[in-house]
């Protein structure tokens, strides 16, 4: 009963939204119903699951569902290698069926990977691209925003927006220069920033999350990736045999107050405003 007690106390003091969390990931199979608890208990009201491919679309809607959190539909650019032209009829079929269902939010996770070779031979990255910008023109249709995954990608993810513009939408895991950011921001996108940067050599990244306005940023953790710096594994302990740290949507909280202290705010403002750009962002979250 006192945790209970305890975890509403905080619900009631902030309102987090964890943005993007792989909560169908094999690496919550053990305890996925824990983490959902530790995560509403943190004051985390909840979570949009990305589809990564057409076979988890059953699953992630599933889990939204079950959980009363969100999901978003779409062929990750890393499944592109293996995706298929029936892969995009489905996922135009899926956004049809669920249309009145207001769990879904987005179409996603989409966008471009400039980072891993094997995606970016000429081949790869073509298939890369037409799969994204396939996409887009179904969000379109569908009047869905998306959340992008972006990886040394944003200057190409952006000159697409600009032929097949989309509702305001999510850039996760942001990682790009000022201008790019700025370029995002002039096309109605939120950026979404989360566990990278809890570490102190992030320079950059801390700098953007802190003199962009915030009004332009959202939380997230990419659950079960991107472990914040205080479970994360060095690779001398993984050597070790001690595994990488898991991330999961719980750890926004402290996440959440590390930005906070960078930008000199209060917690309680901080998760306000990224709370309400959320929504700004994905309307039908509720
Ligand atoms: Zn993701």
């Amino acid at each position: 009963m006192a945790q209970v007690a305890n975890a509403s106390q905080r619900l009631h003091m902030t309102c987090l939204i964890d943005t993007h969390a792989h909560l169908d990931a094999s690496e919550f199979d053990a305890d996925r119903t824990s983490v959902h608890q530790r995560a509403r208990a943190a004051g985390v009201v909840n979570c949009v699951i990305p589809a990564v491919e057409a076979a988890n679309f059953d699953t992630v809607r599933a889990l939204a569902h079950a959980q009363r959190d969100a999901y978003a539909l779409g062929i990750h650019p890393l499944y592109t290698p293996q995706a298929t032209a029936a892969d995009l009829a489905q996922l135009d079929d899926a956004l049809r069926t669920h249309r009145a269902d207001p769990h879904l939010v987005a179409v996603g996770e989409i966008g471009l990977d400039g980072f891993v070779p094997k995606l970016n031979t000429p081949d790869a990255l073509a298939k890369q691209q037409l799969f994204y910008t396939a996409q887009l023109k179904l969000a379109q249709q569908h009047q869905l925003p998306v959340i992008l995954h972006v990886r040394r990608s944003a200057d190409l993810l952006l000159k697409s927006l600009r032929d097949t513009p989309v509702v305001g939408s999510i850039t996760h895991a942001f990682n790009g220069s000022l201008q790019q950011a700025q370029a995002f921001i002039a096309l109605g996108f939120k950026l979404g920033f989360g566990g990278a940067l809890t570490y102190d050599r992030a320079l950059q990244l801390r700098r953007l999350a802190t003199e962009l306005p915030l009004s332009a940023i959202v939380l997230e953790t990419d659950a079960p990736d991107i472990p914040p710096h205080w479970l994360y594994t060095t690779a001398e302990q993984r050597a070790a045999g001690q595994p990488q740290g898991r991330n999961e949507p719980a750890e926004l909280a402290r996440i959440a107050q590390v930005l906070a202290d960078l930008r000199g705010i209060s917690i309680e403002a901080l998760a306000q405003a990224t709370c309400a750009n959320a929504r700004e962002a994905l309307p039908r979250l509720q």
